[in-house]
């Protein structure tokens, strides 16, 4: 079987987890003011030094949270909730946990959601001329989740360098694949998340720019400065930091297999002459991710075709409880349902072979030849 479905989650490293498993010794609260919880708390602040320094911050820039969907979460309503009528700006091709926020929210703020073009990218234009003298936040993915198209953050942190308005960037699908700096991209809030970057699942943080004040969604103590309650998982704390330095280290040689696997799969895809166009702008995507439209099925049906020959993959993203709805991403794009509702994200990892890619077109294949009968 083959798993070509890393961009809804990556195994947990097992070099990573025994090195983790090794430091459990380390157990106590890194509240406590006795030696193991000094212990404790020694361990944590080296953690989050080294998560610091993988995104150029500095550690008290980092609040640790239980994944991105918390950590987009505390970005936006601690934003929202600092303000008496804010507006903010976001866009129709986030993930789950950044839009559906959006749109709760939107029922009290004003919240403008811009549009992706065919090429899957975000006109920074559309931003400017968005942008309002009570604009306060505005929240863009630097990759999308969907068709791995790289977002025009640069520009957007350019405009908005003099105007009030915050950056928040999900980096989520970047991070490993690209370049993460919070100082080059201009972000003053990042997400990152764990189990995208071979760490463990339920941890994950938001990187805050000195001096910007957010309100805290989950009270209690005054861990991570007061911006988010509860005793802090110093082991995947250990283990995020270790995923992100090994991430940054192999990110060169991790994405360059991953372009070889995703060129294969093209080249192949083409040669058996199998109807597909790929969604979005080639030349603007991470490595892992490529999105396609088959005209022939739709998604729902090849994905269970898929599965039973043990091909495991997703139709956008993994996040509406198993059900496959017509990508928003897809439908943003091209504003075509059937599209949406025929396209199959494909996403790679340095950890697959070359032959598993033909192993994937070869099952295809097969049930392109099936259904054309
Ligand atoms: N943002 C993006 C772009 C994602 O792909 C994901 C993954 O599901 C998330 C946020 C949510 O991350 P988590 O599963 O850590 O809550």
């Amino acid at each position: 079987s083959v798993y070509v479905d890393y961009a809804s989650t990556t195994p947990f490293d097992r070099e990573i987890l025994n090195e983790v498993m090794d430091s459990a010794d380390v157990f106590g609260n890194p509240s406590s003011i006795h030696r193991p919880g000094k212990d404790a708390k020694a361990a944590l602040q080296k953690h989050r030094t080294h998560i610091s320094q993988k995104i150029n911050a500095k550690p008290k820039e980092i609040i640790i949270t239980s994944g991105a969907t918390e950590a987009n979460n505390l970005a936006i309503r601690g934003t929202a909730d600092r303000h008496e009528r804010p507006h903010m700006i976001t866009t129709d091709i986030e993930h789950a946990s950044v839009r559906t926020t959006y749109q709760n929210l939107s029922e009290a703020f004003e919240v403008t959601f811009l549009k992706a073009s065919e090429n899957g990218l975000i006109d920074a234009d559309d931003l400017k001329n968005s942008l309002r003298s009570n604009t306060v936040l505005v929240s863009i993915m630097l990759v999308n989740n969907e068709t791995g198209s790289i977002q025009p953050v640069f520009e957007i942190a350019e405009i908005l360098k003099d105007h009030q308005a915050l950056l928040h960037v999900d980096a989520v699908q970047a991070f490993g694949h690209m370049e993460v700096d919070v100082q080059k991209l201009g972000a003053d809030m990042l997400t990152l998340s764990g189990h995208k970057i071979y760490g463990p699942k339920g941890i994950g943080l938001l990187y805050l720019r000195e001096g910007i004040k957010l309100s805290a969604q989950l009270t209690g103590g005054s861990h991570e400065l007061s911006r988010r309650a509860g005793t802090e998982n110093v082991m995947w704390v250990h283990a995020l930091a270790l995923a992100m330095e090994k991430a940054a280290d192999e990110r060169a040689q991790r994405s360059l297999k991953e372009m070889q696997l995703k060129e294969r799969f093209l080249n192949e895809l083409t040669a058996k002459k199998i109807p597909f166009e790929v969604n979005g702008d080639l030349n603007q995507q991470a490595s892992h991710i490529t999105n396609i439209y088959f005209p022939w099925s739709e998604a729902e049906f090849l994905l269970t075709a898929l599965d039973m020959a043990g091909i495991f993959v997703s139709a956008g993203s993994a996040c509406n409880a198993g059900t496959v709805q017509p990508s928003h991403v897809i439908q943003s794009m091209y504003e075509d349902e059937e599209r949406a509702l025929c396209s199959v994200r494909f996403s790679f990892s340095y950890l697959m072979e070359e032959d598993e890619v033909t192993e994937i077109v070869s099952q295809l294949d097969a049930i392109y030849k099936r259904l054309s009968k």
